[in-house]
């Protein structure tokens, strides 16, 4: 029977952010199993590659100076950060080092490269499968599993991932000239996805329905304003250009609560959703109730939780309340909380 003390699965940046603190907190490597299908930095290495960042390179560099097991400083030079502090990057080249973290890792943490579709809980442990035959067990559980785009597929209408969306290259197979396309949102992944669509430079009107207006992060002395759910950058400077000064012929924005929003809807001949991303699920067996604590991570008895699936909640000065997403603001949480859930406090 295999038994290891800390399961964590996932290897996105929260997963190998969790390996990472783990180590530095002094927990023996061989007590750790870590599983992931590709280990290839999550959905920010496979999917959010070519999008802009909306996060300045010093808070990147932060992040990775701040897990001493990650040896950041002994990082080649190919592979580290470029930019200056205070410009953004295109995402490639965050996950660069952090694909050189995990490779560093794998030499030597146990792994399985796998899905693992279930836990149950067991009196004081959680078992879970490693392959068919093979039972595993361990004591505590971080699930650092990642979220998916909300979307719902309309038969009507050709659907757009928003994985494609994103990336410019591959959206440009998927439009045509005299496309209607829908655009559902208004956050930073709907205005990158207007963006790109607007610089395809093709003959296709674009309709975007919102059910917030636009929001901007603005930077205080102490703290930034709407600072996950503003828009920031790039994005925004487009975005004021665009969408609130001279918004251009091909973009059409319509409130939901817009009398024409069904008939306009339905003159589109393809959709791309953009309103938001929900943590993905993963089989709890053996407790009746679990729910995730949004501010001590914890979900159940030995099981703990952390990245975009995960996040904090916090309140701003003003007593908004947001869940705070972003590499540097995973490992701020994690530094708080994984003292509680090995212990040691
Ligand atoms: C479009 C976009 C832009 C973003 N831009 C920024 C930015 O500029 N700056 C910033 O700091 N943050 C940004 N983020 C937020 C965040 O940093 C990323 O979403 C990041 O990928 C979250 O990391 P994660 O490890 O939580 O999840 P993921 O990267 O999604 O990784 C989850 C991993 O878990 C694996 N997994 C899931 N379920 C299982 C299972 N059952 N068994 C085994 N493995 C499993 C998945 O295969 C995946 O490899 C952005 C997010 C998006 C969507």
């Amino acid at each position: 029977m295999k038994f290891f003390k800390w399961l964590v699965i996932g290897a996105g940046p929260a997963g190998i952010l969790a390996v990472g603190k783990l180590l530095d907190l002094g927990i023996p490597e061989k007590s750790i199993l870590w599983v992931d299908p590709h280990f290839a930095v999550g959905d920010l290495g496979t999917k959010w590659k070519n999008v802009p960042s909306n996060t300045k390179i010093k808070f990147f560099k932060k992040f990775l100076n701040s897990t001493k097991s990650f040896h950041y400083k002994s990082c080649p030079k190919n592979k580290k950060l470029k930019k200056k502090p205070e410009e953004t990057c295109f995402l490639k080249e965050i996950v660069s080092p952090l694909q050189w973290v995990t490779k560093k890792f794998l030499k030597k943490i146990n792994h399985e490269k796998k899905y693992i579709q279930s836990l149950r809980f067991k009196k004081t442990k959680w078992e879970f499968e490693i392959s068919k035959e093979e039972k595993a067990y361990a004591e505590n559980v971080i699930l650092a599993i990642g979220s998916d785009p909300i979307q719902k597929k309309d038969l009507k209408k050709k659907f757009i991932p928003l994985e494609i969306a994103l990336n410019p290259i591959k959206l440009r197979k998927k439009i045509k000239s005299k496309d209607k396309i829908a655009v559902l949102g208004s956050s930073h992944s709907a205005i990158l996805v207007l963006k790109n669509l607007y610089e395809l430079n093709l003959d296709i009107k674009i309709i975007n329905f919102y059910r917030n207006p636009l929001k901007f992060a603005v930077e205080f002395p102490s703290f930034i304003l709407h600072d996950n759910t503003g828009l920031k950058g790039t994005t925004a400077y487009w975005a004021k250009q665009k969408l609130l000064k001279n918004i251009p012929e091909k973009i059409e924005r319509i409130h939901i609560q817009d009398p024409t929003f069904k008939n306009k809807l339905k003159q589109s001949n393809k959709i791309i959703y953009a309103i938001g991303f929900q943590a993905r699920k993963i089989t709890i067996k053996g407790l009746k109730k679990c729910k995730y604590h949004p501010k001590t991570g914890i979900i159940g008895p030995g099981l703990f939780g952390i990245g975009i699936a995960f996040p904090e909640l916090i309140s701003d000065p003003f007593g908004q309340k947001e869940y705070n997403v972003g590499l540097y603001k995973f490992n701020n949480y994690l530094q708080k909380i994984l003292p509680l859930w090995v212990g040691v406090l």
